[in-house]
């Protein structure tokens, strides 16, 4: 089933797109929680980190091209930051369409929230 990001992708809905080739899209989260959080999404519809195939190989290669290009334009390369995915529901996947956080600018703290 399509979901917002699809929406995005077909630019049916607005988004503060940051990157875009024929195969991969980054946009800023609308839900900040680091000064440069951006989403950099398959165009491709792949619902999950558990639904990849094979042949998602090298699209999963042009993230993280994508994320680090995208990390050095937004000046945050050499401080570091953090590329999260998140898959289904005890990972908090909200939005079932693959997509990178990227996270910076700013110490990120523990890789997991405390949770006792
Ligand atoms: P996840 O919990 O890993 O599925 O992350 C989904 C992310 O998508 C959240 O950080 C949301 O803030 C973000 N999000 C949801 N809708 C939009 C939207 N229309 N534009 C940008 N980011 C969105």
């Amino acid at each position: 089933m399509s979901t917002i990001f699809k929406k995005i992708v077909d630019k049916e809905i607005p988004a503060d797109i940051v990157y875009e080739d024929d195969e991969v899209m980054a946009f800023r989260d609308i839900n900040p929680q680091a000064p440069t959080h951006v989403l950099v999404i398959p165009k491709k519809e792949i619902a999950t980190a558990d639904d990849v195939t094979d042949d998602d190989a090298l699209i999963l290669g042009k993230l993280f091209l994508a994320a680090a290009k995208i990390a050095r334009e937004e000046g945050i390369a050499e401080s570091g930051y953090r590329l999260m995915v998140n898959c289904r529901e005890h990972g908090g996947q909200e939005v079932y369409h693959l997509h990178m956080h990227l996270l910076g600018g700013r110490s990120l703290g523990p890789m997991l929230a405390d949770m006792d």
